[in-house]
């Protein structure tokens, strides 16, 4: 069956691929024939694995890169990268994402600036780098991993809540400068996935609230979520897969959620 969306021979950045809905998005992408940068942290052998392994199952071009989304001059270089090695860019996902979940009293200042820098900061300065390709090319598609914390909060996530409310206004404020320009900027709002980011909350969240792991995920995580049922990879995919094809064209500025319900309380 031929590809539905038309990404064929495309490149696509995918930042913090290494892992989770990244690392799904960036496959999602190369199984509709677009090349794509993988970018994150992880053990290099592992990481090259999976290279290897997404090239052979899709027959696109995969490259990695291992820029800290902490480091402006390293995310520049990750999108010039792209555009210097594979020829073009047309798709940028900014994806990478941590977690801290602690009182705002006792939120350590550095966790603060990290969630803020790989959250937030580096989504601008990669879209930074990478809207002069796109407007010379008269075409671009820039997508942003935020999360249902984009729109509404929960205790204990003050600073992930700050990046992911500040991330939806990026968007915005984007979409706006180059609605001209054949450039869609959105934000994907995901409820809970159960990535590694995920596994990691549950047990902080036993911590700060003092309950046993088994209840968070029923009475905390869960809770939120109106379809008590973990957001599948495939769920993002499809979101994903539309915006950065020629249907999602009169889709811009938008933050679209994939919560099961969970804004809609
Ligand atoms: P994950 O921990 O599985 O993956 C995070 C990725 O980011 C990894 O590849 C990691 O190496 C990379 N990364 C972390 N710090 C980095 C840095 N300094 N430089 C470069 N790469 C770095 O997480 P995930 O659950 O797949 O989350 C991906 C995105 O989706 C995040 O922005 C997250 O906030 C968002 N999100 C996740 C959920 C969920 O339920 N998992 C829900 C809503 C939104």
């Amino acid at each position: 069956m031929p590809a539905p969306y038309n990404l064929d021979g495309q490149v696509a950045v995918v930042t913090g691929s290494t892992s989770g809905i990244g690392q799904a998005m960036a496959e999602a992408l190369a199984r509709q024939g677009v090349n794509v940068v993988l970018n994150g942290f992880g053990d290099p052998a592992q990481i090259e694995t999976d290279r290897r392994r997404i090239e052979a199952e899709t027959g696109v071009k995969v490259l990695y890169h291992g820029a800290d989304m902490t480091r402006p001059g390293e995310i520049t270089d990750l999108i010039d990268t792209a555009w210097r090695e594979l020829g073009r860019l047309d798709i940028l996902v900014n994806n990478a994402g941590i977690q801290h979940v602690a009182p705002v009293d006792e939120f350590p200042p550095e966790k603060w600036d990290a969630i803020i820098a790989i959250n937030l900061t580096s989504a601008f300065h990669a879209t930074r780098a990478a809207l002069p390709v796109m407007k010379a090319a008269g075409r671009g598609r820039i997508v942003n991993l935020a999360s249902a914390h984009g729109l509404v909060a929960s205790p204990f996530k003050s600073a992930y809540v700050a990046a992911k409310h500040g991330i939806v206004g990026f968007t915005k404020s984007c979409a706006l400068e180059v609605a001209r320009q054949g450039i869609t900027v959105n934000a994907i709002c995901p409820g809970y996935v159960k990535t590694p980011l995920v596994e990691a909350q549950i047990a902080d969240q036993a911590k700060a609230r003092g309950i046993a792991v088994d209840r968070v995920v029923e009475d905390v995580i869960l809770a939120a979520q109106p379809n008590k049922s973990f957001i599948e990879y495939e769920q993002l995919a499809g979101l994903l897969l539309y915006l950065v094809s020629d249907m999602g064209a009169g889709t811009t500025g938008a933050a679209l959620t994939v919560d099961g319900g969970w804004t809609a309380a």
